[in-house]
């Protein structure tokens, strides 16, 4: 059997993440897992529900039940709660707001971290970005990716995406200050905090374009993937 190939890609909100492991998704023929869009689900499906972050029995009922999966299309890729497409709802300043309260209740990690491990087990080759891949989903990864950026920077191109696909009217200020705040609550929080594998590769996006962070994390990659060939 082919042994699966893990590729973790950790840091703070809107550093690219997401749009590297989709790239490095389909430059590999991997599978790419948005773990951002599971918390996110489950913070759409728990407000809806009047469920509040300190309500754990209402949150482990919720969990219970609660079905996340994803499906790629031409609009790229789609996500779905319990059978309801909620790939844009769950990008709305009312989510946003709210994840990281739900992210950091130990009972909503749990459960979503079995989940992603599983779909990592199954796949042959699998791009997994959050910001607890590299230190507790896949410490076992062979690549780990620490993406930084200034908060200035990254809320310039979180505006322009907005504005893009239309998902918030925030201002640049309003999205500083809610990408300081997000940071904050997730490096601070006590269950499984965002920071760094000791064995992750710091890239620093400030200055360069998509496509040059794409080239660096790629020769990284293919650098890891000779060194595993090369001891099998
Ligand atoms: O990646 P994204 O910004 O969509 O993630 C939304 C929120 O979900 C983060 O701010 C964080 O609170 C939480 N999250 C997490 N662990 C992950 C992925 C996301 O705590 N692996």
């Amino acid at each position: 059997m082919t042994q699966n190939f893990q590729i973790a890609i950790d840091g703070p909100a809107s550093s690219g993440k997401s749009t590297l492991a989709k790239r490095l998704a389909q430059h590999y023929g991997y599978i790419y897992l948005d773990t951002g869009a599971m918390y996110r689900c489950l913070s759409l499906a728990a407000s809806r529900a009047g469920i509040g972050p300190e309500d754990e029995e209402g949150l482990k009922k919720l969990l219970a039940g609660i079905e996340i999966s994803f499906q790629a299309s031409e609009q790229g890729q789609l996500v779905y709660l319990n059978g309801e497409e909620v790939t844009r709802a769950i990008r709305e300043d009312q989510v946003s707001n709210l994840v990281s309260y739900y992210a950091a209740i130990p009972l909503v990690r749990q459960e979503l971290v079995k989940r992603q491990q599983e779909i990592a087990r199954r796949a042959e080759g699998i791009v997994m970005d959050g910001r607890d891949i590299g230190t507790v989903v896949l410490p076992q990864a062979q690549v780990k990716i620490y993406l930084i950026a200034s908060v200035h920077e990254r809320a310039k191109r979180r505006y322009l995406e907005n504005q893009d696909h239309q998902y918030s009217d925030q201002s640049l200020e309003e999205i500083e200050e809610e990408i300081r705040q997000r940071d904050h609550y997730d490096m601070n929080r006590e269950e499984s905090p965002l920071r760094p594998a000791p064995d992750a590769v710091h890239v620093d996006s400030s200055e360069l374009t998509i496509e040059e962070v794409q080239d660096r994390l790629i020769t990284i990659i293919d650098e890891k993937k000779r060194e595993k060939a090369e001891n099998i």
